[in-house]
């Protein structure tokens, strides 16, 4: 199965390091030919993520914070410039105050960290598709991240699943504005996986514990998964799928309460 993205060039945002959700999919990708580009947020990060990019051949390695509206417009002018169009863009970015990932939230939620949270965690999805429009070849993909706490409680999720919610929608709303270009855009619903914001989440592990017994398949999902399903989503093996929310939770999302086994436990 070599080369099913031969000829791809595509833009990965939201490698922090090598056990990024990101990196798993730029992986998988740029094992199947892909030619790609990276985004990272800071300089310090940057450090982390040039020499990843160059395990994977791509020297174009570009600053972006998504907060900042120049940055994101001078990611699309370079790739411009350097590639003239674009296949496929990964959005693994997420950010919310982690002091606000703990308790009812109703109580924990501010204005100012719910506005901000939006801001990065969903729109900037909306936003790089708008800066990215006049790059993208017909027949383009464009990926973000997703987590079921966005349809389901889950236990201090709080704003961060209301701001999931958001950016599944948008996937729904732009797989309607970009299809007459036979452009797709759709998500991937990643179980929980030990990672730099995953780890902001409070009493993670429990969580991580709960839902991988219980999930159909018991265990947790790697990245090596979520590369796959990535590949898929990113390759024209998908090429009917859009507007798609996909899991990629060991089947945890179907089940409407814990495992009888680990019940009787
Ligand atoms: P990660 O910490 O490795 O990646 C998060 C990325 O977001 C980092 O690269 C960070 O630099 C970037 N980011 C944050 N604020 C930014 C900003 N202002 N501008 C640009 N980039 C910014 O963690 P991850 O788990 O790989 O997260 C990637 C995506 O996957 C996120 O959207 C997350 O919500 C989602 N997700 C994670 C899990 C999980 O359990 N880890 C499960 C489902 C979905």
């Amino acid at each position: 199965m070599t080369g099913l993205m031969s000829g791809k060039r595509g833009l990965i945002m939201g490698v922090a390091n090598d056990h990024s959700i990101a990196w798993g999919i730029a992986k998988a990708v740029a094992e199947q030919g892909a030619e790609l580009a990276f985004t990272y947020q800071s300089e310090a990060l940057g450090k982390r993520v040039k020499p990843l990019a160059g395990e994977l051949g791509s020297s174009l390695v570009m600053p972006c914070d998504v907060e900042d509206v120049g940055t994101v417009a001078s990611v699309f002018e370079t790739l411009g410039s350097e590639w003239g169009s674009l296949d496929f863009i990964v959005h693994a970015i997420g950010f919310t105050d982690r002091s606000q990932l703990k308790g009812r939230y109703v109580d924990v939620t501010t204005r100012e960290n719910f506005t901000r949270t939006m801001v990065i965690s969903a729109y900037s999805f909306t936003e790089v598709a708008q800066q990215s429009m006049a790059l993208l070849n017909p027949g383009a993909s464009l990926l973000t991240l997703t987590y079921g706490g966005s349809t389901r409680v889950m236990p201090n999720y709080n704003v961060m699943g209301v701001t999931k919610a958001a950016l599944e929608a948008s996937v729904r709303y732009m797989a309607a504005d970009f299809g007459a270009q036979g452009i797709r855009v759709n998500a991937l619903s990643a179980g929980p996986v030990r990672t730099l914001a995953g780890a902001g989440v409070s009493d993670a592990r429990l969580m991580y514990n709960f839902q991988q017994k219980n999930s159909p398949l018991a265990r947790a999902v790697n990245l090596d998964d979520i590369g796959g399903a990535g590949l898929y989503l990113l390759s024209d093996l998908s090429g009917g799928v859009t507007g798609e929310i996909h899991y990629v939770d060991s089947g945890y999302n179907i089940m409407s309460m814990p495992r009888l086994d680990e019940l009787r436990r």
